[in-house]
Protein backbone atom coordinates (compact mmCIF):
# COMPACT_ATOMS: atom_id res chain seq x y z
CA UNK A 1 0.00 0.00 0.00
CA UNK A 2 1.31 3.16 -0.44
CA UNK A 3 2.31 6.20 1.45
CA UNK A 4 1.74 9.71 0.12
CA UNK A 5 3.01 12.14 3.07
CA UNK A 6 1.88 15.63 3.17
CA UNK A 7 4.57 18.40 5.15
CA UNK A 8 2.50 21.55 5.71
CA UNK A 9 -0.97 21.19 6.92
CA UNK A 10 -2.57 23.93 6.13
CA UNK A 11 -4.62 24.94 2.90
CA UNK A 12 -3.05 23.30 0.52
CA UNK A 13 -1.61 20.55 2.05
CA UNK A 14 -5.20 19.38 3.55
CA UNK A 15 -6.43 20.05 0.01
CA UNK A 16 -4.44 17.74 -1.41
CA UNK A 17 -5.02 15.15 1.22
CA UNK A 18 -9.09 15.63 0.22
CA UNK A 19 -8.15 15.51 -3.40
CA UNK A 20 -6.83 12.39 -2.81
CA UNK A 21 -9.26 10.75 -0.99
CA UNK A 22 -11.87 12.24 -3.48
CA UNK A 23 -9.64 10.47 -6.64
CA UNK A 24 -10.24 7.11 -4.40
CA UNK A 25 -6.44 6.94 -2.94
CA UNK A 26 -6.70 3.97 -0.68
CA UNK A 27 -3.37 4.12 0.45
CA UNK A 28 -1.83 6.28 3.62
CA UNK A 29 -1.84 9.61 3.77
CA UNK A 30 0.17 11.42 6.30
CA UNK A 31 -0.35 14.51 6.82
CA UNK A 32 2.44 16.92 8.94
CA UNK A 33 2.40 20.12 10.54
CA UNK A 34 4.00 22.54 12.61
CA UNK A 35 1.13 23.83 14.50
CA UNK A 36 -0.33 22.72 17.14
CA UNK A 37 -4.25 23.68 15.27
CA UNK A 38 -5.71 21.45 12.47
CA UNK A 39 -5.77 22.98 9.13
CA UNK A 40 -7.12 26.39 8.96
CA UNK A 41 -7.67 29.02 7.02
CA UNK A 42 -5.85 32.62 7.22
CA UNK A 43 -7.79 35.30 5.36
CA UNK A 44 -10.60 35.67 7.98
CA UNK A 45 -7.38 36.28 10.51
CA UNK A 46 -6.65 40.04 8.75
CA UNK A 47 -10.47 39.81 8.78
CA UNK A 48 -14.05 38.87 10.18
CA UNK A 49 -11.83 36.88 12.41
CA UNK A 50 -9.70 39.79 13.58
CA UNK A 51 -12.71 42.00 14.08
CA UNK A 52 -14.32 39.55 16.19
CA UNK A 53 -17.24 38.65 13.33
CA UNK A 54 -16.07 35.03 12.63
CA UNK A 55 -16.65 32.58 15.22
CA UNK A 56 -13.49 30.58 15.32
CA UNK A 57 -14.46 27.53 14.36
CA UNK A 58 -15.49 29.13 10.73
CA UNK A 59 -11.27 29.22 9.96
CA UNK A 60 -10.84 25.53 9.84
CA UNK A 61 -10.77 23.66 6.57
CA UNK A 62 -12.53 20.85 8.00
CA UNK A 63 -14.56 19.63 10.89
CA UNK A 64 -12.34 18.37 13.43
CA UNK A 65 -13.56 14.58 12.97
CA UNK A 66 -13.07 14.65 8.95
CA UNK A 67 -9.68 13.90 9.15
CA UNK A 68 -10.15 10.32 11.08
CA UNK A 69 -13.47 9.97 9.00
CA UNK A 70 -11.40 9.60 5.96
CA UNK A 71 -7.94 7.99 7.55
CA UNK A 72 -5.80 10.91 6.98
CA UNK A 73 -3.37 10.31 9.70
CA UNK A 74 -3.03 14.45 10.65
CA UNK A 75 0.18 14.90 13.01
CA UNK A 76 -0.24 18.64 13.98
CA UNK A 77 2.56 20.05 16.21
CA UNK A 78 5.18 18.00 14.39
CA UNK A 79 7.94 19.51 12.27
CA UNK A 80 9.63 17.44 9.45
CA UNK A 81 13.17 18.59 10.01
CA UNK A 82 14.73 16.90 6.91
CA UNK A 83 13.86 15.03 3.81
CA UNK A 84 16.45 11.34 3.37
CA UNK A 85 15.87 11.18 -0.60
CA UNK A 86 17.86 8.44 -1.07
CA UNK A 87 15.91 6.81 2.26
CA UNK A 88 12.51 8.06 0.34
CA UNK A 89 11.44 9.15 4.23
CA UNK A 90 11.25 12.49 5.98
CA UNK A 91 12.42 12.94 9.45
CA UNK A 92 10.27 14.90 12.33
CA UNK A 93 10.62 16.61 15.80
CA UNK A 94 8.88 13.86 17.50
CA UNK A 95 12.25 11.62 16.13
CA UNK A 96 10.07 9.72 14.03
CA UNK A 97 11.04 8.15 10.38
CA UNK A 98 7.99 8.41 8.11
CA UNK A 99 8.57 6.79 4.57
CA UNK A 100 6.42 8.44 1.66
CA UNK A 101 6.32 7.08 -1.93
CA UNK A 102 5.44 10.43 -3.03
CA UNK A 103 6.32 13.70 -1.01
CA UNK A 104 4.21 16.71 -1.00
CA UNK A 105 5.35 20.12 0.34
CA UNK A 106 2.72 22.59 1.51
CA UNK A 107 5.23 24.48 3.98
CA UNK A 108 4.09 27.55 3.17
CA UNK A 109 5.46 31.44 4.04
CA UNK A 110 6.89 32.88 7.25
CA UNK A 111 6.17 36.72 7.80
CA UNK A 112 9.48 38.85 6.89
CA UNK A 113 10.67 39.94 10.39
CA UNK A 114 12.11 43.30 11.29
CA UNK A 115 15.87 43.44 13.23
CA UNK A 116 16.36 46.53 15.29
CA UNK A 117 16.18 48.20 18.43
CA UNK A 118 13.32 47.04 20.28
CA UNK A 119 12.00 44.71 17.53
CA UNK A 120 12.29 41.71 20.00
CA UNK A 121 9.79 43.10 22.50
CA UNK A 122 6.25 42.06 22.82
CA UNK A 123 4.82 45.23 21.87
CA UNK A 124 6.00 44.47 18.21
CA UNK A 125 3.67 41.84 16.21
CA UNK A 126 3.09 39.82 13.28
CA UNK A 127 0.06 38.47 11.64
CA UNK A 128 0.60 34.96 10.52
CA UNK A 129 -1.28 32.38 12.86
CA UNK A 130 -4.57 32.42 14.66
CA UNK A 131 -2.40 33.03 17.58
CA UNK A 132 -1.19 36.12 16.31
CA UNK A 133 -4.81 37.19 15.53
CA UNK A 134 -5.72 36.45 19.01
CA UNK A 135 -3.47 38.79 20.15
CA UNK A 136 -4.33 41.58 17.79
CA UNK A 137 -7.60 41.31 18.77
CA UNK A 138 -6.64 41.63 22.45
CA UNK A 139 -3.83 44.26 21.61
CA UNK A 140 -6.80 46.76 19.39
CA UNK A 141 -8.21 48.70 22.19
CA UNK A 142 -9.97 52.34 21.41
CA UNK A 143 -7.19 54.53 21.77
CA UNK A 144 -4.28 52.65 21.41
CA UNK A 145 -1.61 53.97 19.36
CA UNK A 146 -0.96 51.39 16.64
CA UNK A 147 1.96 51.86 13.62
CA UNK A 148 1.60 49.33 11.06
CA UNK A 149 5.06 48.92 9.32
CA UNK A 150 4.07 48.20 5.60
CA UNK A 151 1.00 49.31 2.95
CA UNK A 152 0.67 45.81 1.75
CA UNK A 153 -3.01 43.74 2.03
CA UNK A 154 -1.95 42.84 5.54
CA UNK A 155 -0.44 45.69 7.05
CA UNK A 156 -3.72 47.54 5.26
CA UNK A 157 -6.45 44.87 6.22
CA UNK A 158 -4.90 44.97 10.11
CA UNK A 159 -5.07 48.57 9.76
CA UNK A 160 -8.93 48.80 8.73
CA UNK A 161 -9.17 46.43 11.83
CA UNK A 162 -7.35 48.45 14.37
CA UNK A 163 -9.75 51.11 13.44
CA UNK A 164 -12.74 49.33 13.53
CA UNK A 165 -11.86 49.29 17.20
CA UNK A 166 -11.02 52.30 17.14
CA UNK A 167 -7.28 52.45 17.66
CA UNK A 168 -5.19 55.61 16.05
CA UNK A 169 -3.58 54.40 13.45
CA UNK A 170 -0.20 55.53 11.56
CA UNK A 171 0.74 53.57 9.03
CA UNK A 172 4.63 53.60 7.40
CA UNK A 173 5.87 52.66 3.82
CA UNK A 174 8.81 52.75 2.18
CA UNK A 175 7.28 53.19 -1.24
CA UNK A 176 5.66 56.23 -2.53
CA UNK A 177 2.57 54.51 -2.03
CA UNK A 178 0.63 51.90 -0.84
CA UNK A 179 -0.06 48.38 -2.17
CA UNK A 180 2.67 49.90 -4.52
CA UNK A 181 4.40 46.35 -5.78
CA UNK A 182 0.78 44.73 -5.69
CA UNK A 183 -1.24 47.59 -7.87
CA UNK A 184 0.61 50.25 -8.77
CA UNK A 185 0.57 53.49 -8.08
CA UNK A 186 -2.81 54.94 -9.57
CA UNK A 187 -4.87 52.03 -7.65
CA UNK A 188 -2.90 51.84 -4.81
CA UNK A 189 -3.65 55.85 -4.09
CA UNK A 190 -7.88 54.19 -4.23
CA UNK A 191 -6.80 52.40 -1.07
CA UNK A 192 -4.55 54.67 0.59
CA UNK A 193 -7.77 57.42 -0.19
CA UNK A 194 -10.34 55.14 1.61
CA UNK A 195 -7.90 54.57 4.28
CA UNK A 196 -7.30 58.53 4.81
CA UNK A 197 -11.25 58.85 4.49
CA UNK A 198 -11.02 56.61 7.74
CA UNK A 199 -8.80 58.66 9.92
CA UNK A 200 -5.46 57.01 9.08
CA UNK A 201 -2.19 58.77 8.50
CA UNK A 202 0.17 57.40 6.27
CA UNK A 203 3.91 58.24 6.43
CA UNK A 204 5.35 57.08 2.92
CA UNK A 205 8.57 56.85 2.04
CA UNK A 206 9.61 56.42 5.77
CA UNK A 207 10.86 52.86 7.53
CA UNK A 208 10.47 51.65 11.25
CA UNK A 209 14.05 51.65 12.38
CA UNK A 210 13.72 51.58 16.08
CA UNK A 211 10.82 50.72 18.90
CA UNK A 212 10.81 52.18 21.92
CA UNK A 213 7.87 51.62 24.75
CA UNK A 214 5.41 54.30 23.34
CA UNK A 215 7.39 55.33 20.15
CA UNK A 216 8.19 53.80 16.89
CA UNK A 217 10.83 55.95 15.39
CA UNK A 218 10.99 56.19 11.71
CA UNK A 219 13.69 56.19 8.94
CA UNK A 220 13.03 60.16 8.49
CA UNK A 221 13.75 60.73 12.47
CA UNK A 222 10.52 60.89 12.72
CA UNK A 223 8.85 59.94 16.46
CA UNK A 224 5.57 58.62 16.01
CA UNK A 225 3.66 57.76 19.07
CA UNK A 226 3.27 54.27 19.02
CA UNK A 227 1.75 51.56 22.02
CA UNK A 228 2.30 48.94 19.29
CA UNK A 229 3.61 47.92 16.15
CA UNK A 230 2.12 45.87 13.52
CA UNK A 231 4.73 44.39 10.96
CA UNK A 232 3.24 43.72 7.42
CA UNK A 233 5.95 43.56 5.28
CA UNK A 234 5.60 40.47 3.39
CA UNK A 235 6.64 36.38 3.52
CA UNK A 236 9.39 34.31 2.50
CA UNK A 237 8.85 30.90 1.37
CA UNK A 238 9.26 28.35 3.83
CA UNK A 239 11.79 26.43 1.20
CA UNK A 240 14.73 25.55 3.57
CA UNK A 241 13.83 22.37 3.88
CA UNK A 242 13.52 21.51 0.32
CA UNK A 243 17.19 23.30 -0.06
CA UNK A 244 19.03 21.22 2.29
CA UNK A 245 17.13 18.22 0.42
CA UNK A 246 19.01 19.06 -2.28
CA UNK A 247 15.83 20.21 -4.90
CA UNK A 248 16.18 22.99 -7.24
CA UNK A 249 14.89 26.15 -4.82
CA UNK A 250 14.86 29.91 -5.74
CA UNK A 251 12.27 32.50 -4.10
CA UNK A 252 10.38 28.79 -3.42
CA UNK A 253 10.85 25.32 -4.12
CA UNK A 254 10.96 25.28 -7.85
CA UNK A 255 8.35 22.68 -9.64
CA UNK A 256 7.51 22.21 -12.98
CA UNK A 257 3.21 22.93 -14.24
CA UNK A 258 2.71 20.01 -12.74
CA UNK A 259 3.99 21.18 -9.56
CA UNK A 260 6.71 18.46 -9.77
CA UNK A 261 9.74 18.83 -8.15
CA UNK A 262 13.39 18.33 -9.60
CA UNK A 263 12.70 15.18 -7.75
CA UNK A 264 10.08 13.40 -9.50
CA UNK A 265 8.48 11.94 -6.76
CA UNK A 266 8.37 15.04 -4.59
CA UNK A 267 5.77 18.31 -5.06
CA UNK A 268 5.08 21.36 -3.90
CA UNK A 269 1.76 23.47 -3.87
CA UNK A 270 0.82 26.52 -2.36
CA UNK A 271 2.80 30.08 -0.96
CA UNK A 272 5.81 27.76 -1.10
CA UNK A 273 6.02 26.74 -4.50
CA UNK A 274 7.37 28.61 -7.09
CA UNK A 275 6.08 26.87 -10.42
CA UNK A 276 6.22 26.94 -13.89
CA UNK A 277 3.26 29.00 -14.93
CA UNK A 278 2.28 28.12 -19.17
CA UNK A 279 -0.52 30.90 -19.37
CA UNK A 280 2.25 33.18 -18.59
CA UNK A 281 5.30 31.84 -19.28
CA UNK A 282 7.65 31.77 -16.56
CA UNK A 283 8.22 30.86 -13.33
CA UNK A 284 5.56 32.17 -10.33
CA UNK A 285 5.29 32.27 -7.00
CA UNK A 286 1.77 33.30 -5.39
CA UNK A 287 1.00 34.07 -1.86
CA UNK A 288 -2.95 33.80 -2.03
CA UNK A 289 -5.75 31.69 -1.03
CA UNK A 290 -6.95 30.49 -4.13
CA UNK A 291 -3.68 29.66 -5.28
CA UNK A 292 -3.46 27.09 -1.84
CA UNK A 293 -7.32 25.80 -2.59
CA UNK A 294 -6.53 24.97 -6.07
CA UNK A 295 -2.64 24.10 -6.00
CA UNK A 296 -2.77 21.46 -3.34
CA UNK A 297 -5.80 19.36 -5.48
CA UNK A 298 -4.02 19.92 -8.95
CA UNK A 299 -0.46 18.56 -6.89
CA UNK A 300 -2.68 15.92 -5.42
CA UNK A 301 -3.52 15.03 -9.01
CA UNK A 302 0.13 15.31 -10.31
CA UNK A 303 1.22 12.83 -6.94
CA UNK A 304 -1.52 10.42 -8.27
CA UNK A 305 -0.03 10.02 -11.87
CA UNK A 306 -2.58 12.01 -13.50
CA UNK A 307 -1.56 14.59 -16.49
CA UNK A 308 -1.79 18.01 -14.53
CA UNK A 309 -1.00 21.37 -16.08
CA UNK A 310 -1.62 24.21 -13.32
CA UNK A 311 -2.25 27.36 -14.95
CA UNK A 312 -4.88 29.56 -13.35
CA UNK A 313 -5.17 33.01 -13.50
CA UNK A 314 -3.85 34.30 -10.22
CA UNK A 315 -7.19 35.36 -8.31
CA UNK A 316 -6.76 37.37 -4.75
CA UNK A 317 -9.56 39.30 -2.29
CA UNK A 318 -9.43 41.56 0.09
CA UNK A 319 -11.88 43.32 2.03
CA UNK A 320 -11.23 47.09 3.97
CA UNK A 321 -13.78 48.61 5.51
CA UNK A 322 -16.98 48.32 3.48
CA UNK A 323 -14.86 47.94 0.11
CA UNK A 324 -14.71 44.20 -1.03
CA UNK A 325 -12.56 43.90 -4.02
CA UNK A 326 -11.15 40.69 -5.91
CA UNK A 327 -7.88 41.01 -8.23
CA UNK A 328 -7.35 38.68 -11.10
CA UNK A 329 -3.76 38.64 -12.34
CA UNK A 330 -0.78 40.22 -11.40
CA UNK A 331 -0.80 43.77 -11.91
CA UNK A 332 3.17 44.41 -10.42
CA UNK A 333 4.52 47.60 -12.32
CA UNK A 334 6.06 47.08 -15.42
CA UNK A 335 3.58 44.62 -16.40
CA UNK A 336 0.98 47.27 -17.81
CA UNK A 337 1.05 50.00 -20.48
CA UNK A 338 -2.51 51.87 -19.41
CA UNK A 339 -5.17 51.57 -17.20
CA UNK A 340 -8.80 51.60 -18.50
CA UNK A 341 -12.08 52.42 -15.74
CA UNK A 342 -15.80 51.02 -16.16
CA UNK A 343 -18.31 52.14 -13.28
CA UNK A 344 -17.94 54.97 -10.97
CA UNK A 345 -14.14 54.61 -9.20
CA UNK A 346 -14.76 57.92 -7.23
CA UNK A 347 -18.13 56.25 -5.74
CA UNK A 348 -15.99 53.21 -4.94
CA UNK A 349 -17.75 50.84 -7.30
CA UNK A 350 -15.92 50.14 -10.41
CA UNK A 351 -13.82 47.65 -12.49
CA UNK A 352 -10.32 48.65 -13.32
CA UNK A 353 -8.65 46.57 -16.07
CA UNK A 354 -5.16 47.06 -16.38
CA UNK A 355 -3.90 46.65 -20.13
CA UNK A 356 -0.35 45.59 -22.01
CA UNK A 357 -0.54 46.26 -25.67
CA UNK A 358 -3.96 46.69 -25.90
CA UNK A 359 -4.63 43.18 -24.04
CA UNK A 360 -6.08 42.94 -20.39
CA UNK A 361 -3.52 41.69 -18.35
CA UNK A 362 -5.00 41.95 -14.99
CA UNK A 363 -8.31 43.06 -13.27
CA UNK A 364 -9.70 44.22 -10.56
CA UNK A 365 -13.18 44.55 -9.64
CA UNK A 366 -14.57 47.02 -6.84
CA UNK A 367 -17.63 46.48 -5.13
CA UNK A 368 -19.05 45.00 -8.34
CA UNK A 369 -19.63 41.33 -7.81
CA UNK A 370 -20.43 37.67 -10.28
CA UNK A 371 -17.47 39.75 -13.08
CA UNK A 372 -14.62 37.51 -11.68
CA UNK A 373 -14.48 34.97 -14.33
CA UNK A 374 -15.27 37.04 -16.84
CA UNK A 375 -12.21 39.35 -16.17
CA UNK A 376 -10.45 36.10 -16.32
CA UNK A 377 -11.25 34.69 -19.37
CA UNK A 378 -10.70 37.70 -21.06
CA UNK A 379 -7.23 37.55 -19.64
CA UNK A 380 -7.07 33.82 -20.62
CA UNK A 381 -8.51 35.27 -24.31
CA UNK A 382 -5.03 37.63 -24.69
CA UNK A 383 -6.75 39.18 -27.65
CA UNK A 384 -6.86 43.29 -28.46
CA UNK A 385 -9.98 44.95 -26.87
CA UNK A 386 -11.50 48.03 -27.79
CA UNK A 387 -11.27 50.74 -25.02
CA UNK A 388 -14.64 52.26 -25.31
CA UNK A 389 -16.55 48.69 -25.39
CA UNK A 390 -14.37 48.02 -22.16
CA UNK A 391 -15.20 51.01 -20.11
CA UNK A 392 -18.49 50.87 -21.11
CA UNK A 393 -20.55 49.18 -18.35
CA UNK A 394 -23.51 48.62 -20.58
CA UNK A 395 -21.63 45.83 -22.63
CA UNK A 396 -21.29 42.51 -20.63
CA UNK A 397 -17.98 41.57 -20.43
CA UNK A 398 -18.36 38.15 -22.47
CA UNK A 399 -19.12 39.90 -25.53
CA UNK A 400 -15.83 42.24 -25.72
C1 LIG B 1 -3.43 37.22 7.83
C2 LIG B 1 -3.49 36.74 6.41
C3 LIG B 1 -4.53 37.15 5.59
C4 LIG B 1 -4.61 36.71 4.28
N1 LIG B 1 -5.63 37.15 3.49
C5 LIG B 1 -5.71 36.74 2.23
C6 LIG B 1 -6.77 37.19 1.39
O1 LIG B 1 -7.61 37.98 1.81
N2 LIG B 1 -6.83 36.74 0.13
C7 LIG B 1 -5.91 35.87 -0.37
O2 LIG B 1 -6.00 35.50 -1.53
N3 LIG B 1 -4.87 35.43 0.39
C8 LIG B 1 -4.76 35.84 1.68
N4 LIG B 1 -3.73 35.41 2.46
C9 LIG B 1 -2.75 34.46 1.91
C10 LIG B 1 -3.20 33.02 2.10
O3 LIG B 1 -3.68 32.82 3.39
C11 LIG B 1 -2.03 32.10 1.83
O4 LIG B 1 -1.75 32.21 0.45
C12 LIG B 1 -2.32 30.66 2.20
O5 LIG B 1 -2.47 30.52 3.58
C13 LIG B 1 -1.22 29.73 1.74
O6 LIG B 1 -1.51 28.44 2.16
P1 LIG B 1 -0.42 27.30 2.22
O7 LIG B 1 -1.15 26.08 2.67
O8 LIG B 1 0.35 27.29 0.98
O9 LIG B 1 0.64 27.77 3.34
P2 LIG B 1 0.49 28.25 4.83
O10 LIG B 1 -0.90 28.72 5.10
O11 LIG B 1 1.61 29.17 5.09
O12 LIG B 1 0.73 26.93 5.66
C14 LIG B 1 1.94 26.24 5.68
C15 LIG B 1 1.94 25.36 6.90
O13 LIG B 1 3.10 24.53 6.86
C16 LIG B 1 3.65 24.46 8.15
N5 LIG B 1 5.06 24.09 8.03
C17 LIG B 1 6.08 24.82 7.51
N6 LIG B 1 7.24 24.13 7.57
C18 LIG B 1 6.94 22.94 8.10
C19 LIG B 1 7.71 21.79 8.44
N7 LIG B 1 9.02 21.72 8.17
N8 LIG B 1 7.08 20.73 9.02
C20 LIG B 1 5.75 20.76 9.25
N9 LIG B 1 4.98 21.82 8.98
C21 LIG B 1 5.56 22.89 8.40
C22 LIG B 1 3.43 25.85 8.70
O14 LIG B 1 3.51 25.85 10.10
C23 LIG B 1 2.01 26.14 8.21
O15 LIG B 1 1.05 25.67 9.09
C24 LIG B 1 -3.62 35.84 3.78
C25 LIG B 1 -2.56 35.43 4.60
C26 LIG B 1 -2.49 35.89 5.90
C27 LIG B 1 -1.35 35.47 6.78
Amino acid sequence: MPTFVIVGASLAGAKAAETLRDEGFDGQVVLLGAELERPYERPPLSKGYLLGNDERESVYVHLAGWYAEHDIDLRAGVTVTGIDRAASAVLTSDDAIVPYDKLLLTTGASPRRLSFPGSDRDEVLYLRTVADSDRLRAAFQPGTRVVVAGAGWIGLETTAAARSSDCQVTVLEPQPGALHDQLGPELGAVFADLHRAHGVQFRFGERAEEFRPGLVITSAGAEVPADLLVVGIGAAPNDQLAAAAGLEVGNGVLTDEALRTSDENIFAAGDAANSFHPMLGRQVRVEHWANALNGGPAAARSMLGQPVVYDPVPYFYSDQYDLGMECAGLPSPGTYDEIAYRGDRAGLEFIAFWLSRGRVVAGMNVNVWDVNDDIQALIRSARQVDLSRLTNPEIPLPEL
